[in-house]
C-alpha cells in the first residue's frame, strides 16, 4: 500500500511491511520515538516524522525527521499523553523577561502568590498611571536534530528554535 496522506500524529502509524509512504503526518511528541517496531520493510519518500527514529531495515529517502524537545509552557494545549513540563525544565533560558501585565493579571497573580512590580508612570493628562509588570522566564524548543536520520550529526543540542 502506498500512503500519501493523513494525520497520525501522537499514535503509531498503520504501516505493514512492503509499504510506501510519501505524505501525512506521524509526528512524536518526545525525540527518539521509535515507530511501528514490528514493520521490517518500507520505504519513506515524503512526509513529517518529526520526533520518529526508523527502524534499521526501512529505506529512507526523504520526509522532515528533525528531532524537537518541545516545551509544554509555549503551548495553549498539551497534547494528550504528553507529560506537562516543571516550571524549572530544560527548555528555561537564564534570562528573565518583564511583560507589563493588566491590572487584572496583577490581582489574578497576587492570589495565586507569584511576584509582580506595580510601579506609576505618567499618562497622556500627566497624571500618574499604574503599570503592572510580571517577571516572566523564556522558555524555548530545543532542536536536537535535524535532517535524515543516516546524516544525524553526534552532537546532541545542535540549536534552540526561538518562538
Ligand atoms: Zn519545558
Amino acid at each position: 500500500m502506498t500512503h500519501t496522506r493523513g494525520n497520525f500524529a501522537f499514535t503509531d502509524p498503520p504501516f505493514k511491511d512492503g509499504d510506501t509512504v510519501r505524505g501525512g503526518n506521524f509526528s512524536q511528541h518526545t525525540p527518539g520515538t521509535e515507530i511501528c517496531k514490528d514493520v521490517t520493510r518500507l520505504v519513506i519518500e515524503a512526509g513529517n516524522y518529526v520526533n520518529c527514529v526508523p527502524q534499521p531495515g526501512w529505506t529512507v529517502r526523504g520526509g522532515n525527521w528533525a528531532q524537537i524537545s518541545r516545551c509544554t509552557h509555549l503551548m495553549d494545549t498539551i497534547p494528550k499523553g504528553m507529560q506537562e513540563c516543571a516550571d524549572n525544565c530544560s527548555h528555561r533560558s537564564a534570562t528573565v523577561q518583564d511583560v507589563q501585565i493588566t491590572r487584572e493579571e496583577a490581582a489574578k497573580l497576587k492570589t495565586s502568590a507569584k511576584a509582580y512590580v506595580e510601579s506609576e508612570r505618567p499618562d497622556k493628562d500627566g497624571l500618574g498611571e499604574k503599570v503592572f509588570t510580571e517577571r516572566k522566564y523564556v522558555y524555548a524548543d530545543k532542536v536536537t536534530q535535524v535532517g535524515r536520520p543516516d546524516r544525524w550529526p553526534k552532537e546532541a543540542a545542535i540549536g534552540e528554535l526561538e518562538r
